[in-house]
């Protein structure tokens, strides 16, 4: 669908062509717009801004759906904004062609100045609009591993979303590493910035509003389509079950997990998540032991007892085939190399 989007967009047909220089300047045309549109294929200009309350000074900002093919539910990632009288703080900035609507969003709920803005992990969806906010007055934070991976590129691979602008601008001005959550106490919140060790990137960061009783844990956790891990960017399957766990050492039963993507799920959720992820480690682990290339442990679908459960499972992940192919390509190359040892 969004396929032949693109191809209307043209708006002329070959036939009104007799020129054969307007022709091959058509063609050249024709095949930019599908470059761009392989790039992206996102349709910025159908894409609304929804804003949901989920505490009384805590708002959820998401695209609309059928706009961007890598998230069909809520075109890029999700953002959290804290409002009140010490100013607003926001976690992660959307695509870059999408600021203007999101500050149209924001200003719906409060006037009051973006103040801070976190980043949940580096990719595009989540950290392209960084510098259009703090050339309004934000002060950029995330972690140090984000800052690097940012600053080189990101890698080309990251889950096919355009990737930021290379303005000085789009990198974090404060940083912080593996140790205990940054605290910021504003609007009566107490906000926690937790670092996560290299799940779905390198430079993940889970942030709890304390008295909103609501986790952002970015991208680690998806319910739709299998897990991602960006090992490109320095993402590990390890680190992504570790990440599981300690989201739900940290969250209580009624606390709100609100994936990057997806629908808000509790606590409990994550269990069948993470066991399927462990059951298709163990499945991998013993076809390798057994001497199996990855093209035979992707020809035995080792994913088939969950793809039913899983919305998107099949889906196509770009050149890595399905989603589930995805997932099966990094647990093997993450088991072969030794880094989920
Ligand atoms: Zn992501």
């Amino acid at each position: 669908m969004h396929r032949g989007r693109l191809h209307e967009r043209p708006g002329r047909s070959y036939h009104d062509l007799g020129d054969p220089m307007k022709f091959v300047a058509a063609i050249f045309a024709v095949s930019l717009l599908q470059a761009r549109g392989q790039a992206q294929g996102i349709d910025f200009s159908k894409i609304e801004i929804l804003t949901e309350k989920i505490a009384p000074n805590v708002y959820i900002l998401s695209g609309s759906a059928g706009a961007d093919p890598a998230h069909e539910d809520a075109a890029g990632g999700r953002i959290a904004v804290l409002v009140g009288p010490d100013g607003i703080f926001m976690v992660d900035s959307q695509y870059a062609q999408l600021t203007d609507k999101v500050v149209a969003a924001i200003r719906k709920i409060s006037p009051e100045p973006i103040r801070f803005l976190v980043n949940t992990h580096v990719h595009g969806d989540h950290t392209a609009g960084n510098a259009n906010f703090v050339k309004m007055g934000a002060l950029l934070l995330a972690r140090e591993d984000l800052r690097e991976e940012l600053s080189k590129g990101p890698a080309a691979s990251a889950a096919g979303t355009p990737p930021a602008a290379r303005d000085p601008a789009r990198l974090p001005v404060v940083t912080y590493g593996m140790g205990d959550p940054v605290k910021f106490r504003m609007n009566g919140e107490v906000v926690d910035l937790i670092p996560v060790r290299a799940a779905h990137t390198g430079g993940d960061t889970m942030i709890r509003f304390e008295n909103a009783d609501v986790i952002m844990i970015g991208d680690f956790y998806r319910n739709y389509g299998y897990p991602f891990i960006d090992t490109n960017n320095g993402g590990s399957l390890k680190g992504a079950l570790e990440a599981l766990d300690q989201a739900m050492k940290i969250a209580g039963p009624n606390t709100r997990l609100i994936p990057g993507h997806g629908t808000i799920i509790h606590r409990d959720d994550i269990v069948p998540y993470r066991d399927m992820m462990l059951a298709v480690e163990a499945k991998v682990r013993a076809m390798i032991a057994e001497g199996k290339s990855e093209q035979e442990v992707l020809a035995a679908k080792v994913t088939a007892p969950y793809d039913a459960k899983v919305p998107g499972g099949l889906a196509p992940a770009g050149a890595a085939g399905t989603s589930a192919d995805r997932f099966v390509r990094m647990v093997y190359a993450q088991l072969k190399s030794g880094a989920a040892q």
